[in-house]
């Protein structure tokens, strides 16, 4: 992508400061020339040529030094406009004094002036060259007119109408070359990184652009945020009207993500029905604010049928994220605003969620010599999570539930904590188990079953180490008991198993039940629901189920169902 261009503007810049730097050189050995061996009548060793002798002389080794450094380090990115500007008009005034040193109007190196136009219209395009070539011609014919006055025909003047007229075309002439080599490369990366549906970038170029901002974000010490947005049952509508329709959709949204960022923004279509926005240089503040707008902008623009979406307007999720507060690469930088997003799906949709990360939390109340184990969690749980797509999420719904239901259960804050935390970690024993046994669609045979049964001991083992951690054994050991005892590993039964325990089996079984796991359809919240009361007080605590219960109904509307 990038690189046909920077390809091709680095050959160009090389070929340029060769060109400079030659023409330089030439106009150092004409000046050399004319001063020390000349009879040109203004160089009488008066003290005025001798000033001039040394101004040019300075000029043109800076001028040859400057450029050398310049093409060799491209420090200046950011001033380069500029940088070039002074670089061209140096040369313009080199040559000018060079023109006045070899005999002003009867100068024979009047076609000098011919470099800077040229170099000037390839590097900054016809307006630039057409204005170069006329300062020269202006500088050229005022000479003639200046130093050959009152003579019937100037012939000078003349000849130099006609290098005027030379100058004015190469400039023209060559710009428009340039602008249509451009106009080509232009063409030709649009179509390398730009989305041929929705005209946003594509997935490959945000990719690319994120590592890059980043670097450049990293190097000036601000931060940069990453939006994603995804649009609300959109296979709903696709099923309804069809892809067409639903192409033309994507089409609007991106649109409207183009017309809402801020100049440097980037929009890309990451997936499907699903876009991403690099947002250099903004606070999670900022990104959240402008997410917001974009949510709002796609909830009151109508598009056609809309009416009969589930929620009756054709809405989008968006989560957000920001390097380096919330992610240490891009690649997190990608998941936590992923995270983010499907936090919002998960809030009943047409919403932004900002990414947050209990672990971070967690890591302020650990010792700093196991900080690195408690990293490793997340780890572990980004494994589980990629083995298992149907358990992606799991994990962040249980512990919002859990969060809810401490409340209710009135716990102390300290027992809230360990509950949260506890569910969290609950399912990090299954790091060992295979992948396909944990999205196996047929029954577990006998020996898998036992694999499976051994995730709450694998996973008591692996935070064990952690001193700080060791109030949440208990609920990762007993999340798996059932209240008559039927349940693993211990068959602990009513009260012998730990309240914080007994608290998360309910949970966690609730968000199986309403999850698609490759076993069994998921149940709608009121199925779920009758199945904790079918089984309250054999494979749950009836206390517990009946505060979850009430928790899920007085939440009804904040969730997806
Ligand atoms: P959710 O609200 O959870 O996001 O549900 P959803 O239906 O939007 O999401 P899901 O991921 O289940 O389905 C995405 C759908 O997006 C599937 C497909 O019909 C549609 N889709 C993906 N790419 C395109 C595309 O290029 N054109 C069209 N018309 N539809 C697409
Ligand atoms: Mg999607
Ligand atoms: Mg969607």
């Amino acid at each position: 992508m990038i690189k046909i261009d920077s390809d091709k503007s680095k050959q160009i810049s090389n070929i340029l400061s060769v060109v400079k730097l030659s023409s330089l050189l030439f106009s150092g050995l004409i000046f050399l020339e004319y001063f020390l061996g000349s009879d040109n009548p203004i160089l009488n060793y008066s003290n005025s040529a001798y000033t001039l002798f040394w101004i040019l002389g300075i000029l043109i080794l800076t001028s040859i030094y400057f450029i050398w450094t310049f093409s060799a380090v491209k420090k200046f990115n950011r001033y380069i406009h500029l940088v070039q500007t002074i670089e061209n008009f140096a040369i313009l005034l080199i040559f000018f004094m060079v023109i006045l040193l070899s005999g002003v109007h009867k100068s024979e190196f009047k076609f000098l002036f011919l470099f800077i136009i040229i170099t000037t219209t390839i590097q900054s395009g016809m307006k630039q060259g057409i204005f170069i070539a006329s300062i020269s011609s202006f500088l050229m014919l005022t000479m003639d007119l200046v130093c050959s006055p009152g003579t019937a025909v100037n012939q000078y003047f003349q000849n130099d109408l006609t290098m005027a007229g030379v100058f004015l075309l190469t400039a023209w002439s060559l710009g428009f070359y340039v602008k249509t080599a451009n106009d080509y490369i232009e063409e030709l990366k649009s179509l390398v990184n730009k989305d041929g549906l929705t005209g946003v970038y594509n997935h490959r170029y945000f990719h690319d652009a994120l590592r890059e901002k980043i670097k450049a974000c990293e190097k000036e010490n601000a931060p940069i945020s990453v939006v994603f947005i995804d649009i609300d049952y959109f296979k709903h509508y696709n099923d309804l009207y069809g892809h067409q329709k639903g192409d033309e959709i994507l089409s609007t949204i991106g649109s409207l993500l183009k017309n809402s960022v801020r100049k440097n923004d980037i929009v890309a279509r990451y997936g499907g029905e699903e876009f991403a926005i690099i947002m250099p240089d903004a606070s999670e503040k900022e990104a959240f604010f402008l997410a917001e707008t974009i949510r709002k902008k796609v909830e009151e623009t109508y598009f056609e049928g809309e009416e009969y979406q589930p929620n009756g307007r054709l809405t989008v999720s968006i989560g957000v994220s920001v390097y380096p507060d919330k992610a240490k690469n891009d690649i997190d930088l990608i998941k936590s605003a992923d995270d983010a997003l499907y936090r919002a799906k998960f809030f009943n949709k047409n919403r932004v969620e900002t990414y947050t990360s209990i672990l971070d939390e967690l890591k302020k109340d650990i010792a700093e010599e196991h900080i690195d184990l408690v990293t490793s969690v997340k780890t572990l749980i980004s494994v589980i999570n990629a083995k298992d797509k149907y358990t992606y999420g799991h994990v962040e719904r249980v512990v919002t539930y859990c969060r809810m239901l401490a409340d209710k259960l009135g716990l102390s804050k300290q027992d809230k904590q360990t509950l949260i935390y506890g569910a969290y970690m609950h399912d990090i024993g299954k790091i060992n188990i295979a992948k396909d046994v944990l999205i196996k669609k047929m029954p577990l045979t006998q020996k898998e079953w036992e694999m499976l049964k051994q995730h709450p001991v694998n996973g008591v083992d692996i935070i064990k180490p952690v001193d700080s951690l060791n109030n949440i054994i208990p609920l990762i050991l007993y999340h798996h008991e059932r209240y008559d005892g039927k349940g693993y590993p211990d068959n602990l039964r009513g009260e012998n198993i730990p309240y914080l325990a007994r608290v998360l089996t309910v949970v966690d079984s609730f968000d199986a039940m309403t999850s698609n796991r490759p076993y069994n359809k998921r149940k709608t919240y009121d199925e779920a629901i009758a199945e904790l009361k079918k089984c309250s007080g054999t494979q749950f605590d009836p206390v517990i189920a009946h505060k979850f219960i009430e928790v899920i109904k007085e939440n009804r509307n904040s969730f997806d169902y």
